[in-house]
């Protein structure tokens, strides 16, 4: 069916407005590349730089040590294994010392980085390192033990201050205490 001349002239113009439109839009489009094209990167370039990582980063599991003397922070009170969402703590306290723990294992490959182990643990013991290369060949050897896991007393230190948390409370034997008083 023909159109009559009116409704060709309205074709037309409509064909004309949608080009128009479109080099617009292309012109739109070049000045933004143009814009971002003079700007820095926003994005790093791993493994070469390291990315900057925050206090609150939550990535590899660790114990700590009290980085005053180096004793080790976990009471084998289990809270955090109660707490994991994912059962990937086992706590074994030391039948023969109260208060101790005797083996900690973490399997690192099961962990979902939830934090929820680090917030409930009454001691500051267990924390969330800002490590996150922890790639290896079997699934096995991410599951740590606990020496795997044990921070050294440096380390230790470097996470009290990175994370703002207070110095623990340095233990006074009996003895030392009652020496003390003699002192007095
Ligand atoms: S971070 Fe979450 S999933 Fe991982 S061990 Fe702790 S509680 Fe479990
Ligand atoms: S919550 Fe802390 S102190 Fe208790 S078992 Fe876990 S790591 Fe040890």
């Amino acid at each position: 069916m023909s159109q009559n001349p009116i409704e060709e002239k309205n074709a037309s113009k409509n064909t004309f407005k949608k080009i128009a439109e479109g080099f617009s839009h292309i012109a739109i489009g070049m000045g933004t590349v143009a814009m971002q094209s003079t700007r820095d990167p926003v994005s790093t370039t791993y493994p070469d730089e390291m990315p900057t990582l925050y206090p609150t980063s939550r990535h590899r599991l660790a114990l700590n040590v009290n980085p005053l003397t180096g004793e080790h922070l976990c009471i084998a009170c289990k809270q955090c294994e109660k707490v994991c969402p994912d059962q990937c703590i086992t706590v074994i306290p030391d039948p023969t010392a109260k208060g101790k723990v005797q083996e900690f294992y973490i399997d690192q490959g099961l962990c979902m980085f939830c934090g929820l182990c680090t917030e409930v643990c009454p001691t500051d013991c267990i924390i969330n390192t800002v490590d996150f290369e922890m790639s290896d060949y079997s699934r096995e050897a991410l599951v740590y033990d606990i020496k795997k896991l044990t921070l050294k007393r440096d380390e230790s230190e470097f996470y009290f201050q990175f994370k703002g948390l207070d110095l623990p409370k340095v233990k006074v034997s009996p003895v030392a205490k009652a020496e003390a008083k003699v002192e007095v």
